[in-house]
């Protein structure tokens, strides 16, 4: 007797972006919580460690040249240069997940989003909106302190990044964290 073996459905790509300080890792941690079927994807970079890093967990530290090896043997599904370190998303790693049902999250910048979006037609692409330009300021300068143009530069920097939104599929405002993982 021939045994029927269903296939399980492929899992969909969810490439997630927004400017530091939106907090897109807070809301990707709330939605895992609630959907056991999703997956993170952990990159490697070639920064270096930042305390409250997890090596293996928030991400896999590893050298430039171990990074450029890993380019050349075509490892990465998309990878990008983002202040002057390498940051990568493991393509095996990615597909054995997808292939299993899960749906996966990448959070990566917009780059990569779009190195992703031309191999993968069919990823849902999502644009995370801090609610406002004065609270993505309180939060990008609030926490820290340095010089002054230290922290317009990083503002200077978030305000460029927010314009590529337009690129993206969807675009949900972190006004609030349940609106924001019930949204996406
Ligand atoms: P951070 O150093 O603050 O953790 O991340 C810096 C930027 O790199 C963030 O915008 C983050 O979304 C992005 N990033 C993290 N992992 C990847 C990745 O695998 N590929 C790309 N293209 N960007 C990534």
């Amino acid at each position: 007797m021939s045994k029927i073996i269903k296939q399980k459905e492929r899992g969909s790509l969810i490439v997630m972006s927004g400017p530091s300080g939106c907090g897109k890792g807070t809301v990707i941690q709330e939605f895992l919580k609630k959907h056991k079927d999703a997956w993170l994807s952990i990159s490697c970079t070639s920064r270096a460690p930042r305390p409250g890093d997890v090596p293996g967990e928030t991400y896999y530290f590893i050298t430039r040249e171990e990074f450029e090896e890993k380019i050349e043997n075509a490892e990465f599904l998309e990878y990008a240069e983002y202040n002057k370190n390498y940051y990568g998303t493991p393509k095996n790693y990615v597909e054995k997940l997808l292939n299993n049902g899960k749906n996966v999250f990448l959070e990566i910048e917009i780059e990569g989003a779009r190195q992703v979006v031309e191999k993968m037609k069919d990823a849902i692409t999502i644009y995370l909106m801090p609610p406002s330009i004065e609270e993505l300021e309180r939060r990008i300068r609030g926490r820290r302190s340095e010089p002054e143009e230290v922290g317009k530069e990083r503002m200077d920097k978030a305000k460029r990044e927010i314009k590529s939104y337009t690129e993206y599929k969807y675009v949900v405002y972190n006004d609030s964290l349940e609106k924001a993982t019930d949204e996406i």
